[in-house]
């Protein structure tokens, strides 16, 4: 038995014939930067999203960038955002000359806490990131009524979360501007990188769509100061086919957390905990183990692969050091990430394979397992 943490050769294999057919399209045609693909992706994306602007970019961390800078974000500002994420969050803020300010997450949710941000506030702070880590929306009415509070801006990390719904209303549109990233692995996934900004406002879709494409709006007419971030016109043609399946693979996703959370109950394992009028799309099926090494080893050796998101929090990190926030600075993004242990999730892993991964933690001695 092997059962790989995902499989992106079995979602190949499932719809071959229309992924082929999609990427000779655009070798026929020779749209390769933007083009018609790109253009249907954006719109059927942002109906996707329920918004009325989307702007396709060559990675998620483009897009958060484009957003930053579109949002005036500069030398200067401060920018609160999760210390529990991906190193691209920060990494963007940082690439405008701006300062992050991280905040703890919730224990619970793993996403940003409020009363976090609002101590967090300076005269300096412009903008709040909340993160819909792992494919949880973050506690957006709390951030969002903050943010309308102190005037600031709201841009959504939903780079693992599309699709994911808070009060019946998808991530991306919640706040001013939101972020998908379309990373292999990512629950919809390009053939490479791809990335797209996601939102309601004209004015900020316009200058993403000018400073993705060297700031320019007409050819050669150098407007702003812009970056080559433009989607590729194969990845559009690919996503809009995967895009049609997405609703059924996070449905897939969703059953079988359903059946880890059933497998898993009364076994001293917590399961992930999903917050009252939030839907999960679990990018990741995380849980916390306080000997996670031993239980990853003891899988490794029945051919389960797992995974850590994240080994080490950003503000430890080399290169993203900052004086104000030492070790002990996040107490719960640190216990996390000592303890999260990612099990095999993808949208076409069987029962079985879902049955086999509890039996074997059972057997590796489950109780230990357990929340801190
Ligand atoms: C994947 C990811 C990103 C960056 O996306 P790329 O497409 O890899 O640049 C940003 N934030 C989060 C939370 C992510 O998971």
């Amino acid at each position: 038995m092997r059962i790989p943490f995902l499989d992106l050769r079995a979602q190949y294999t499932s719809i071959k014939a229309e992924l082929n057919a999609a990427v000779l399209g655009v070798l026929e045609s020779g749209q390769f930067v933007l083009g018609p693909e790109v253009a249907a992706f954006e719109q059927e994306f942002a109906a996707y999203c329920q918004t009325k602007h989307a702007v396709g970019v060559n990675n998620g961390t483009s897009a958060l960038h484009l957003s930053l800078l579109a949002a005036g974000i500069g030398p200067g500002d401060e920018v609160v955002t999760a210390a529990h994420t991906f190193v691209a969050t920060v990494a963007a803020i940082h690439y405008c000359g701006a300062r992050p300010v991280l905040v703890d997450i919730d224990p619970d949710t793993f996403t940003m806490q409020p009363q976090a941000v609002e101590a967090a506030l300076t005269a300096k702070t412009k903008a709040l990131i909340p993160v819909h880590l792992y494919g949880q929306p973050a506690d957006m009415d709390s951030i969002l009524e903050i943010a309308h509070r102190r005037r600031l801006l709201v841009i959504e990390d939903a780079c693992q979360a599309h699709g994911a719904e808070y009060r019946g209303r998808r991530v991306g549109g919640l706040g001013d501007i939101g972020c998908f990233s379309f990373y292999p692995g990512k629950n919809l996934g390009a053939a490479g990188e791809g990335g797209m900004v996601v939102t309601n406002n004209a004015d900020f879709a316009q200058r993403i769509r000018v400073l993705r494409n060297w700031g320019q709006e007409r050819r050669y007419h150098h407007d702003l100061k812009g970056y080559n971030y433009r989607m590729e016109g194969i990845q559009g043609a690919v996503l809009r086919v995967k895009l049609r399946h997405l609703p059924a693979w996070t449905a897939q996703r969703q059953a079988r957390a359903g059946l880890y959370d059933y497998l898993l109950q009364e076994s001293g394992v917590n399961v992930p905990h999903v917050a009252k009028d939030r839907t999960h799309v679990y990018h990741i099926y995380p849980l916390l183990a306080p000997d996670r090494e031993r239980i990853q080893l003891a899988l490794r050796e029945k051919g389960i692969e797992t995974a850590v998101h994240y080994p080490f929090p950003v503000h430890l990190s080399a290169a993203y050091r900052d004086a104000a926030f030492g070790p002990g600075s996040f107490p719960v993004a640190e216990r996390v990430c000592a303890q999260e242990l990612s099990l095999p999730l993808y949208p076409e892993m069987s029962e079985d394979a879902v049955r086999s991964v509890v039996a074997a933690l059972k057997e590796c001695g489950v109780a230990s397992v357990a929340r801190a």
